[in-house]
């Protein structure tokens, strides 16, 4: 109602209005940003101790002409509120799909796998399927190259959907990694439903596991979890070898994080590669 919207002008923050202003002007910014191209991506290893870089997860930045590099944390989330997330998704699924069809052609490149992050909007179009495929197809890119992750709150979004759309990519060799996981709040039986290659133990829980008990004993929980579901884990934001020895120490072995390398341009992450034993 009218008074209402005249109560809610009155309590208007002044701060929040230049902020709403500002997330205006952000997101013709990214129309924009999409149309041109101004996007690009980054490249963070991930390794296995002793096998050294298995792969990368590709991670997108934004060169805006005037305010620089915008990180993914501002200009994501807008990205999702606007729809304007299934253009980009797009443009990073090719661009990550046409590097692994490169990459199939040179011996020291061809085991790389890639991880894109997949949001939620994303994922819940009914032809998602169908663009990964035809992207594929496009680009040749080897479809057990492509690994998807994917958070808990997009999974049990629909949860017969998300089934039937796994099990159709998993049929053609795509992987799937569950994001950022336990963070989420949803419960554990849909774990064994769904085809889940690996768990991702997210970085909040990495950072202070050799402070807190209750992180080193969530990551030590989330490892037995993936051991006897049979998946594969990971553990990103990895800072310190003394982090990574706790990991290793409960059985994680892969491992992503500025330790071993931040997220860098395609050249030097190929350069990483090329010369890096981890
Ligand atoms: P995420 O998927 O959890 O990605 C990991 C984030 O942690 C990345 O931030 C990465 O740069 C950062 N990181 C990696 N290693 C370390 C470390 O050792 N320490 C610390 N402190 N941080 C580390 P980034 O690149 O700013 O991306 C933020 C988020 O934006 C991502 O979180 C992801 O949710 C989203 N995002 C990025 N690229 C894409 C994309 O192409 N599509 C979608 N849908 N989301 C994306
Ligand atoms: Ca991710
Ligand atoms: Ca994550
Ligand atoms: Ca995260």
């Amino acid at each position: 109602s009218k008074s209402a919207g005249r109560n809610e002008f009155r309590f208007f923050d002044p701060a929040m209005q230049v902020a709403a202003v500002e997330r205006v002007a952000l997101a013709t910014d990214l129309r924009k940003a999409i149309e041109e191209k101004q996007f690009l991506l980054h490249y963070q290893a991930q390794v296995i101790s002793g096998n050294g870089v298995i792969g990368a997860e590709v991670l997108v930045r934004w060169m805006h002409p005037q305010r620089g590099l915008v990180s993914p944390a501002e200009f994501i989330p807008l990205a999702e509120e606007t729809g304007l997330i299934l253009p980009l998704g797009d443009w990073v699924l090719e661009t990550a799909c046409a590097q692994l069809a490169v990459w199939a052609l040179r011996p020291e490149m061809e085991h790389l796998t890639i991880a894109v992050n997949v949001s939620a909007r994303q994922f819940g179009k009914l032809d998602f399927v169908e663009r990964v495929l035809s992207v594929l197809k496009r680009t040749g890119a080897n479809a057990a190259r492509l690994k998807l992750e994917l958070t808990e709150s997009l999974l049990v979004d629909n949860v017969q959907e998300t089934i039937e759309k796994m099990f159709a990519l998993k049929a053609k060799g795509v992987g799937f990694s569950l994001d950022d996981f336990g963070t989420g709040y949803s419960s554990l039986s849909y774990l064994k439903k769904l085809p889940l290659d690996q768990l991702k133990i997210d970085q909040s829980f990495v950072r202070d596991v050799l402070l807190d008990p209750n992180d080193a004993a969530i990551a030590r929980t989330i490892v037995a979890l993936a051991q006897s579901l049979g998946l594969g884990v990971i553990a990103e934001g990895v800072e310190t070898e003394m982090q990574r020895d706790f990991l290793a120490g409960v059985g994680c072995h892969c491992y992503q994080g500025y330790l071993f390398s931040r997220p860098v341009v395609l050249e030097a992450f190929e350069e990483l590669v090329l010369k890096r034993e981890m």
